[in-house]
């Protein structure tokens, strides 16, 4: 199993979801972990402070208060995200396209810029992207060019910060079961999507925890700039 102990680890949107299932395993690794989100994440023992990561001060100010407490930075999860889907073209207006934007590729941007002025060699970040990033999607335009833009910053933050010994990766969800899928009442898209993914259901928050865990430990040593589908095979055909 990865050991984390010693090793501080910075998870964005880590109040909700697969943000909250990461935080779970890093800490059961043994990590100290540092948690920034619109929400207080109620405490499982990890810091919680309240960021919006499409403000570069505050995410700033947040990166400041974890290296003045712990001295170091070791890993960077940039998981917080908005998912606006169900939205045509029609529906779709500059504030939320540059919404999406700003919260999902600035955002994971901003997170990057913090790891390459604090980490050292061994330092890694794992972007969440998705698989409509490399899928199309209709009724979800702005959310599907965001997570290509995370996938796409994931490879040029790989060959930018490999020289310091940086290591920068993404995983590339299906569709997950958390409060963001499940939320919506009747939601057409658990059907739709259990009938098209080969292992036949959704996944679960733990199921994409554990590979973002394995792509920031040295396991994935010589894994850079990759975009790892998590997705019971969805984007396979
Ligand atoms: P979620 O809505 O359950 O949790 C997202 C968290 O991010 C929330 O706690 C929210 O408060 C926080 N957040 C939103 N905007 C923020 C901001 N500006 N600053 C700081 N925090 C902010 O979502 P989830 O389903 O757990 O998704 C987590 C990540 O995984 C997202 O990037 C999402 O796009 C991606 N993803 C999810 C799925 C899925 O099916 N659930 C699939 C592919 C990718």
């Amino acid at each position: 199993a990865a050991n984390f102990e010693g090793k501080v680890v910075v998870v964005t949107g880590g109040a909700s979801g697969i943000g909250a299932a990461i935080c779970e395993v890093f800490q059961e690794a043994g990590a100290k972990v540092w948690c920034a989100d619109l929400e207080l994440a109620d405490g499982k023992g990890w810091e919680s402070r309240v960021c919006d990561v499409s403000d570069e001060t505050q995410v700033t100010a947040f990166f400041e208060e974890v290296f003045a407490e712990e001295g170091r930075l070791d890993v960077v999860v940039n998981n917080a995200g908005i998912q606006p889907l169900g939205v045509s073209i029609a529906e779709t207006t500059p504030e939320l396209m540059n919404k999406t934007l700003e919260v999902n590729v600035s955002g994971a941007l901003w997170g990057v810029k913090q790891a390459a002025a604090r980490m050292t060699a061994g330092g890694s970040v794992v972007n969440l992207a998705s698989f409509v990033g490399t899928l199309g999607v209709p009724d979800g335009m702005a959310y599907a060019v965001s997570k290509a833009g995370v996938a796409h910053l994931t490879k040029c933050a790989a060959l930018e910060l490999a020289g310091k010994g940086i290591r920068v990766n993404a995983v590339a969800p299906g569709t997950i079961r958390t409060p963001a899928v499940e939320g919506i009442p009747d939601n057409p898209e658990i059907p739709f999507v259990e009938g098209r993914t080969p292992l036949g259901r959704l996944g679960e928050p733990e199921e994409v925890a554990r590979v973002v865990l394995f792509l920031a430990s040295e396991a994935a040593s010589y894994i850079t700039g990759a975009i790892v589908p998590v997705d019971g095979g969805i984007s396979a055909g």
